[in-house]
């Protein structure tokens, strides 16, 4: 019997040791940490996910202020938005809600968001500093799976991690955490041939491609460690990358779609917020 990987707990246990964090630090600086959302266009997805940030940003004590853009926007009125944010000093945190409209180039966008208020790690500093294996600002969704792992004493050290996906959301930081775990990494994608060759070879096996249950049984050795970040909608019923039902007699542990990955992604968004908070109260940027 598998043992699921309940990141929803976890996700709670971290949001109420931030909340008290926080409370503590408001006492002692006398200023709220600040999140701004920069939101492009009516996309209802992003739109839900803006709305769960904002509540969690609540619940935290942290104040959160989304900018609202029409899907028109041009690129010079964008990068105007952020370097304001970059300069307002009552501002600590700046994420970018992806994805954005195709005529603008997101790369370049989010290169110009100050390196101590880069939240989601994305800007190239941050992903320098995690490539290098001195990690700052981490991408929020690989961070909250390494917290998972540790949470149940999952050992990564000498582990074959085997990881679907190669984005620079999940899958290329999530690399770089576990080789600074000292996990033996393998990185695949849809040019990969022989999948389930490679998969059969993972002790702990990530998934974040967006292809609905596309890993089965077939894929999993058993006793393997499997963490599905895929989120998908099967007839308007949410799943993973995971079929859950063939893969879950297979592993040792397994997160659940609903209730595994998604909550810990909102839970280390705060925990770098309050990052970029503490670096800017402390004077420590350079
Ligand atoms: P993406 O589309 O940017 O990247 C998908 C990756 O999967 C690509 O590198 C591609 O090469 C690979 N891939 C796709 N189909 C494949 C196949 N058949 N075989 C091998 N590799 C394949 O996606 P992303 O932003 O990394 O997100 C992936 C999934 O994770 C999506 O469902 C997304 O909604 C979800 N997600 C969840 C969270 C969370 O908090 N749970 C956070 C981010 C993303």
């Amino acid at each position: 019997m598998a043992v699921i990987l309940d990141g929803k707990a976890l996700a709670l246990e971290i949001r109420a040791q931030i909340k008290t964090t926080v409370g503590k630090l408001v006492e002692k600086y006398h200023v709220v940490p600040h999140l701004a959302v920069i939101l492009i266009g009516e996309d209802p997805a992003s739109q839900s996910y803006v709305k769960g940030k904002e509540a969690a940003c609540q619940k935290a004590g942290i104040k959160s202020t989304v900018i609202q853009k029409p899907v028109t926007i041009s690129e010079a009125e964008l990068l105007t938005i952020i370097a304001e944010l970059n300069a307002d000093t009552a501002v600590h945190g700046i994420l970018l809600q992806l994805p954005i409209p195709k005529h603008l180039d997101p790369d370049k966008i989010i290169a110009l968001i100050d390196k101590h208020k880069d939240v989601d790690g994305f800007t190239p500093e941050n992903v320098a500093a995690l490539t290098n294996g001195r990690p700052r600002l981490v991408p929020c969704t690989p961070l909250g799976i390494i917290k998972l792992l540790k949470k149940y004493e999952i050992p990564i050290a000498g582990k074959h991690c085997v990881i679907i996906g190669r984005s620079t959301i999940v899958g290329k930081p999530m690399a770089a955490l576990l080789l600074k775990e000292n996990g033996t990494i393998t990185i695949c994608h849809t040019k990969t041939t022989n999948l389930p060759a490679i998969t059969n070879q993972a002790d702990i096996l990530v998934v974040a491609t967006g292809q609905p249950k596309m890993i089965n049984g077939t894929h999993v050795k058993d006793g393997a460690v499997v963490i599905d970040v895929g989120i998908s909608k099967i007839d308007g019923v949410i799943c993973g990358d995971v079929d859950y039902e063939s893969v879950y007699p297979k592993s040792a542990f397994i997160t659940p779609v609903p209730g595994g990955v998604g909550p810990l992604t909102i839970a280390c968004l705060l925990e770098n917020c309050i990052k970029c908070y503490q670096t800017f109260m402390e004077g420590n940027h350079d």
